[in-house]
């Protein structure tokens, strides 16, 4: 079991959370922007990155953990990631219809 974790920078609104959540592994840049660790996340620090990525307020921070499959795991933690998405934005979340999301024109 691998577990590393990645940001999407177009879904990430440098709210910083990720990094007061977990900053063994995650700092901020000068605007605010997560600069993540990108080796493995240590066995002590699995349970403090799940929390992490699950307070993401914009499911940009994802947590792809997988048992060595190769790229059959990280096709899975993307699904299982757009999954979220979709279900946010049906809850009203980030990216539903009314709220201006990247890339709108106002
Ligand atoms: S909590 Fe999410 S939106 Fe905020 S800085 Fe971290 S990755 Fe970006």
């Amino acid at each position: 079991m691998t577990a590393r974790l990645r940001v999407n920078p177009i879904m990430c609104e440098a709210h910083g959370l990720c990094a007061e959540l977990l900053p063994e592994l995650i700092r901020r840049d000068d605007w605010g922007y997560p600069i993540i660790d990108e080796q493995e996340v240590p066995p002590e620090l699995l349970r403090l990155a799940r929390k992490a990525a699950g307070a993401c307020p914009t499911l940009a921070l994802l947590l792809d953990e997988r048992r060595d499959q190769g790229r059959r795991g990280m096709v899975q933690a993307l699904v299982r990631q757009g999954a979220q998405v979709a279900a946010s934005s049906r809850a009203g979340g980030p990216g539903s219809a009314g709220a201006p999301g990247p890339g709108s024109i106002s």
